[in-house]
């Protein structure tokens, strides 16, 4: 089984850099696909509660026999519950269905600035850290004005930004800023969401042959060497073996150049909703 190496958060805590996300996985697959990954060796499972597939992943954990410890589940907060005492709500509910005591880390997913309440659902998250319903509290979606109000206003760092990263969009402004204030990458999206021929780049083809790997593995070996904690979606048991199957090579810094070049850099590579705009 492979064997996947940890990255260690600004709090100590320790992260897979390689797991399984469940956006669009079906709630009613979850259960069989989580519990695909784990067999394979999947020990990172990233979620949120706005996925509905929280009980499936929570089913595949509990059926799963591998210890608590063994395993490292994020999940997150969704937009509307932000204001008030309701990430206390929504946190003991994701909790709930997973059928945890405490996940491994939680996240804010998105800052919503027209709502102004991500600050406030910052400083809740730190409470809910604090009770130990979470080990680990980050963010996702967080442009560089949003991090740096959250930590003038808490003095805390978030341990992890979750953001839209992949070659045609690297947001080296928020990379920049994360890595000067020791706040983890995390890659949404690591395969571009294959809507964009990101595989048929001379850069990703070419380093493929080189390896006789395949164009998706180079991507995320890509990523790794890049520093980044990757969680690419499939619900196919080939692609989560081929996935996983990225810590048996290197590219050499002429690779890893060639495909930090696909990024036009007028931003016009993002193939998500801007966090401006998603309230
Ligand atoms: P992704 O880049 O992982 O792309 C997934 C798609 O790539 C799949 O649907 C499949 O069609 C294709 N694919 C996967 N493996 C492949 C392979 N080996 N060869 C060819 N094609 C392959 O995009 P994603 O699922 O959006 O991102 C990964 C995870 O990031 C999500 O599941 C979720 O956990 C997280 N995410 C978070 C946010 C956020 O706002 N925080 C947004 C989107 C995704």
């Amino acid at each position: 089984m492979t064997l996947i190496p940890s990255l260690t958060l600004n709090d100590g805590h320790t992260i897979p850099e390689l797991g399984y996300g469940v956006f669009k996985v079906p709630p009613a697959d979850t259960e069989r696909a989580v519990s695909q990954a784990l067999e394979i060796g999947y020990r990172h499972i990233d979620t949120a509660s706005i996925y509905g597939n929280e009980e499936g992943v929570g089913v595949a954990i509990a059926k799963s026999g591998i210890a608590r410890g063994d395993l490292f589940i994020t999940t997150k907060l969704w937009n509307d519950r932000q204001a008030g005492d309701e990430p206390h709500a929504a946190i003991r509910e994701s909790l709930d269905k997973l059928g945890l005591d405490l996940v491994d880390l939680y996240l804010v997913h998105w800052p919503a600035p027209a709502n102004d309440n991500y600050v406030h659902a910052w400083e809740k998250l730190i409470e809910i850290r604090e009770a130990g319903l979470t080990r680990s509290i980050g963010v996702s979606n967080h442009l560089v004005p949003h991090l740096e109000r959250i930590v003038a206003a808490t003095g805390v760092v978030p341990a992890v930004n979750q953001i839209e990263l992949h070659p045609a969009y690297q947001q080296r402004d928020v990379v920049d800023w994360s890595t000067s204030h020791n706040v983890r990458i995390e890659a949404w999206g690591p395969l571009g969401q294959g809507k964009y021929d990101l595989f048929g780049t001379p850069a990703v083809e070419d380093a493929a042959a080189a390896h006789e790997r395949t164009p998706a593995q180079i991507v995320l070996r890509w990523h790794l060497q890049k520093g980044n904690i990757i969680f690419p979606k499939s619900v196919q048991e080939h692609r989560l073996r081929e996935n996983i199957d990225v810590f048996g090579f290197t590219l050499d810094e002429d690779e890893i150049a060639a495909i930090d070049a696909l990024d036009p850099l007028d931003g016009s590579g993002r193939v998500g909703t801007h966090p401006n705009d998603l309230n």
